[in-house]
């Protein structure tokens, strides 16, 4: 990816290409649309099981952010103020963390959609922490 594409807002939640629980072995796979991946366990299936997956039971509140194709928790994902913090990807996670970083917020793309917990400036540095485990997360598995 350029870098010139990666500061365009998102316009929604990256389907392809989102960062998954593997339904087999719980460990990192990656949708590549009409299929999904696993880099550990190698499984590949275009109509994956439901996941029993350990995030379920790691995080207590709120939904757990799953993928729209398959309904499989996305990997960064952490419980933050009793709310579910997700990100599809590395690429969503960056963008949100340029989106709350920002003094001025672009009044288009996918930030204007978020919760309201996420975008008030009283919970800003809670968030931003958040995002930043979940980008600690990312970085151990970005040799793949
Ligand atoms: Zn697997």
């Amino acid at each position: 990816m350029s870098e010139h594409s990666s500061n365009k807002p998102l316009q929604e939640v990256p389907v392809d290409g989102a960062w998954v629980h593997c339904p087999a072995c719980d460990e990192l796979a990656i949708v590549a649309l009409p299929r999904v991946t696993c880099t550990t366990c190698g499984l590949t299936t275009d109509d994956p099981p439901p996941a029993e997956s350990s995030v379920a039971r790691m995080l207590g509140a709120g939904p757990v952010g799953a993928d729209r194709t398959f309904g499989l928790p996305y990997w960064l994902q952490i419980s933050c103020l009793g709310h579910r913090l997700w990100a599809a990807n590395p690429e969503h996670l960056a963008y949100l963390q340029r989106f709350l970083s920002a003094d001025h917020r672009p009044n288009r793309g996918l930030g204007t959609g978020l919760p309201h917990w996420i975008t008030s400036s009283k919970y800003r540095p809670y968030v931003l922490r958040g995002l930043a485990a979940l980008e600690r997360r990312a970085a151990s598995v970005q040799h793949l």
